[in-house]
């Protein structure tokens, strides 16, 4: 079946042609358009096309990292899984349903930690398992065990100042596990931290996702990181962005992020993926600002 959208208001834009798709996952966007309205200087009321013809299907259990260039939607697409902003045209499916408002079944960790500073570290670990009416002894419990995970053991009383960066991102991620979502949505959560941290938070993060059967969706830069964790990699193209190819990550698991670069599989796959992200980033530069699309 194929349908055509013809997006007229409030500004023009160019009219799209959308493919249905029969994919089926525990995610799926089906012909997905975003458009964003933003007043320009002159008060007047301006479309800015954001994604346009996005589908895809992300099957349970899956992890699956976005890249592309910036602005390409990355974000905008992980905001619509978590019911954050609807699509202008298309929809989001979790679990078969399209997602019609905030997506509580999802867990979501951004670049920001967002520890809440006036709790400790226990206390934060806890914060989901005090909404979801888990009982105090099951909460400590539970805690304690993702802590030791983690490897912050003794620093249970410490407030969020007190740790390092690379320590608050250990709670976050742990304050979306503890309550075991089925879907993990992660943008750039590893961006500002330095190198030598990133790779041992990636190591943590495999550790605690496999065998789970967790899904997890994950945006970043690093093309590294993409193939060190993910079993698919999507590439959006540049803004107004769709997605340009999802490529299976050839490389075995388990993974040992520490070595990546020394899988024999792991050479020829980055140059493809760099080859491919950089007709994308190229493009972008060479028209400046995005088709002066903003
Ligand atoms: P990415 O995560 O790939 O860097 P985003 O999804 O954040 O990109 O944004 C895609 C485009 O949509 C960008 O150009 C951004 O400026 C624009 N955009 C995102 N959110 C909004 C919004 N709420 N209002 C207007 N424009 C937005
Ligand atoms: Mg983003």
């Amino acid at each position: 079946m194929r349908t055509t959208v013809v997006l007229r208001d409030p500004a023009p834009v160019v009219p799209l042609r959308c493919t249905v798709t029969a994919a089926t996952g525990v995610i799926e966007a089906r012909d997905v358009v975003k458009v964003f309205v933003a007043r320009s200087e002159r008060r007047r009321r301006r479309a800015f096309l954001a994604l346009h013809d996005v589908n895809l299907a992300i099957q349970q259990g899956r992890f699956v990292s976005f890249v592309g260039p910036s602005g390409c939607g990355k974000s905008t697409l992980l905001n619509m899984v978590a019911g954050l902003i609807r699509p202008t045209e298309g929809a989001v499916h979790y679990k078969g349903r399209a997602v019609d408002g905030i997506n509580t079944d999802v867990g979501y960790i951004t670049q920001d930690d967002n520890l809440l500073p006036w709790r400790t570290l226990l206390e934060n670990v806890e914060v989901a398992l005090e909404f979801r009416r888990v009982g105090p002894e099951e909460r400590r419990d539970r805690a304690h065990r993702y802590i030791g995970r983690v490897g912050l053991d003794g620093f249970e009383h410490h407030y969020p100042h007190e740790l390092s960066g690379g320590m608050r991102k250990r709670v976050a991620l742990i304050r979306t596990l503890i309550y075991e979502p089925d879907v993990i949505l992660m943008d750039e959560p590893f961006g500002p931290l330095d190198a030598q941290t990133r790779v041992i938070l990636q190591d943590e993060l495999l550790r605690l996702w496999e065998g789970t059967g967790k899904t997890i969706v994950f945006v970043t830069h690093d093309l590294v990181e993409a193939i060190a964790l993910s079993d698919e990699i999507v590439l959006f193209s540049r803004a107004p962005g769709t997605i340009k190819h999802v490529y299976p990550v050839p490389l075995p698991r388990p993974r040992d992020v520490f070595r990546i670069h020394a899988d024999p599989q792991f050479p020829a796959f980055y140059e493809r993926l760099w080859r491919d992200l950089k007709e994308e980033i190229s493009i972008v530069d060479l028209e400046g600002a995005v088709h002066g699309n903003r």
